[in-house]
């Protein structure tokens, strides 16, 4: 799933080449990847608007329109970004030959670049294109489809982002907002860090790495953390996340940027997905374990596991608090 670094990653690449472009026309080719509003009306409203800029928030890619419209992305479990050049031709074809292979597929794209020569590209996934008006398609590409387009006009940004907490890489993630936080709550460190009321764009990649930094157990309990804890872990939550960006984002099977290109980081994370492999600190075997129903990677002799009674959460009192978030 892609995280801050992923979604900052794509944001930086889609600024140096869309701002300014205009987009003729949206073409939906999975309809209820369109949240808002309804298909209709998202298609009408957002023809001719120029791109005037584009913003992350969280894990949020925003899109400044003209007409003070903002295009809301967020790109769930398998959502991708792919800017395609001038001169491919849209083919919708199985959508009349074979429609349940559509449902899964979406279009084709052909490409003649001379004469009797023709490359077809399998788009994958395609469910939405934006259409240019200098040639160019910026396709939404989503295999698992639990992506989501939003069409909001601007006044509207807080609805659209529904609750988000703090940047961590800006100056309102401070080290005193973080304890105060995490003191008041009584569920596991992991679950708490994957709350994107607590602190906006982190997922299970980057939780994992920033506990791993701090030398704290995942299932340790929010508010057991000793102040040295808290800041340990305020600086992971920023170091990982920074480095994260720095290599491109994290590829496992489906993030790409905007040219197909995986990203980097996975060369660079010390954990997540690295259970059964020596730890880069003592070399003690990493291992993983589930936690609220997502996996935990973690060093059980850096990161000790919780002893003491109130380091631990009670299985009901976690339940519960995943409920609340
Ligand atoms: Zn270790």
């Amino acid at each position: 799933m892609p995280e801050l670094p992923e979604v900052e990653y794509t944001a930086r690449q889609l600024r140096a080449s869309v701002v300014g472009a205009t987009i003729r026309e949206a073409q939906v080719f999975w309809d209820r990847t369109i949240g808002h509003p309804a298909l209709p009306d998202f298609l009408a409203e957002i023809a001719g608007l120029q791109i005037e800029g584009i913003r992350r928030r969280g894990k949020f890619l925003l899109v400044d329109l003209s007409g003070d419209q903002l295009l809301s992305v967020h790109r769930r479990m398998t959502g991708n970004f792919l800017l395609l050049p001038p001169g491919w031709q849209l083919d919708t074809s199985l959508r009349e030959l074979d429609p349940s292979a559509w449902a899964t597929k979406g279009p084709t794209y052909h490409y003649a670049p001379a004469a009797g020569m023709t490359l077809t590209h399998e788009m994958k996934y395609c469910r939405v294109s934006f259409v240019l008006e200098d040639g160019r398609c910026l396709l939404f590409t989503d295999p698992r489809k639990f992506g989501r387009v939003e069409l909001w006009s601007r006044s509207q940004e807080q609805l659209a982002l529904r609750g988000l907490g703090p940047e961590p890489l800006e100056d309102d993630f401070t080290r005193d907002y973080f304890a105060a936080v995490l003191s008041g709550r009584r569920s596991v460190i992991k679950q708490v860090l994957l709350d994107q009321m607590v602190v906006a764009g982190i997922g299970n990649i980057y939780a994992d790495e920033a506990l791993y930094y701090a030398h704290i157990h995942p299932s340790r309990r929010a508010d057991s953390l000793s102040a040295a804890e808290v800041e340990l872990l305020h600086a992971g939550v920023i170091s990982v996340l920074a480095s994260g960006i720095e290599h491109g984002g994290t590829s496992f099977n489906d993030y790409r940027d905007l040219w197909g290109e995986a990203g980097d980081n996975y060369n660079h994370v010390h954990v997540y997905q690295q259970e059964g492999k020596p730890c880069p600190r003592c070399g003690t075997v990493i291992e993983r374990m589930v936690i609220a129903q997502r996996s935990a990677h973690f060093c059980p002799q850096c990161q000790q596991a919780p002893t003491l009674p109130g380091e631990t959460v009670a299985a009901e009192a976690s339940e519960a608090s995943e409920a609340l978030t």
